[in-house]
């Protein structure tokens, strides 16, 4: 999409840090971070909410669920870590290009109304 921030860091047209990139997603830190670590695991392809998604973008999604525990070292995972999916006005997304938050790094809290 043309106008999607995530889709210009996927192509390149924005410049970002990935700390990971393969077919199917890429990895980048979050700029306003909610835990000691917090990164995004970015779709390639644009979509915005898990009721969007065809076939194939779930088959992708479970690709990309399957890999972040392999990131262990790279993320930080090996105490524990949260991953969380915004979805729609009420949960606080704010952009509309679904991606997954990689907490982690901390004893977190559970407050999922905050
Ligand atoms: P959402 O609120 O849509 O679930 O998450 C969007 C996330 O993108 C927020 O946590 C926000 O801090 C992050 N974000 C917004 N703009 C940028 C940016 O320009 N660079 C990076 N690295 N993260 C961003
Ligand atoms: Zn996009």
């Amino acid at each position: 999409m043309s106008d999607c921030l995530f889709c210009k860091f996927v192509s390149g047209e924005f410049a970002t840090t990935k700390v990971f990139e393969n077919d199917d997603f890429i990895i980048i830190r979050d700029i306003n971070p909610q835990a000691a670590n917090h990164f995004l695991a970015i779709p390639k392809k644009h979509y915005k909410l898990l009721a969007d998604m065809t076939e194939e973008d779930s088959l992708t999604l479970g690709r990309i669920l399957k890999t972040i525990p392999t990131l262990e070292d790279l993320l930080g995972l090996n105490g524990g870590y949260r991953l969380v999916i915004n979805q729609g006005d009420d949960a606080g997304q704010t952009v509309h290009h679904l991606h997954i938050h990689i907490l982690s790094g901390q004893k977190m809290g559970w407050n999922p109304a905050g």
